[in-house]
């Protein structure tokens, strides 16, 4: 099986990153935060005045390498590879790329390998990719074309209000995927 793997959400934690350092930054707006990311949108979760600062945080340097990985991700890549699958990244990059991709791909490096940077994808239109299942937190993946994949939800606070898809965690996926 072709199975695609979004790289922020699944693999990489954005939020626990960014409220990381709104945290540091903004502790006063912060600290009347609930600490669940509910909109998928990441502005969209706190105060309006913050978006800006948020945008910036994303386009910065250093930003997209310092996620941490999420729990158990990297062992269900290196598993699913295990038993045959042919696993690729497939990540929406920022229109703002100049750090977002080199650092992408780091962290790939990093985590997975550098083997694994050879099956990164970057697509801001996912339809356009083959594969058999896409996993992606983005409660909805559009794109040109009627994708030849199949959305499997990574379970996330804010894709909860989707319920007609599968959708998996890094403890559930073998059992949702039936392998
Ligand atoms: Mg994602």
């Amino acid at each position: 099986m072709i199975i695609l793997i979004d790289q922020d959400g699944p693999l990489a934690d954005e939020t626990a990153r960014l409220f990381e350092i709104l945290r540091e930054r903004y502790p006063a707006d912060l600290s009347r935060h609930s600490g669940v990311r509910t909109q998928f949108t990441l502005t969209d979760n706190f105060p309006a005045h913050l978006s800006e600062a948020i945008e910036e945080i994303r386009r910065s340097k250093g930003f997209y390498y310092s996620f941490p990985p999420v729990a158990g991700s990297v062992e269900a890549v290196n598993e699913m590879t295990r038993l045959g699958h042919r696993v690729y990244i497939c990540t929406a990059p920022l229109s703002h790329y100049e750090h977002c991709i080199p650092e992408k791909y780091a962290w790939i490096e990093r985590y997975l390998g550098s083997d694994f940077t050879m099956r990164i994808v970057p697509a801001k239109d996912k339809t356009v990719v083959r594969g058999n299942i896409l996993i992606d937190d983005r409660p909805e993946v559009e794109g040109i074309l009627e994708p030849e994949w199949e959305h499997v939800l990574f379970d996330a606070s804010y894709n909860r209000h989707i319920t007609h898809k599968r959708r998996l965690n890094w403890n559930s996926w073998k059992e949702v995927l039936g392998l």
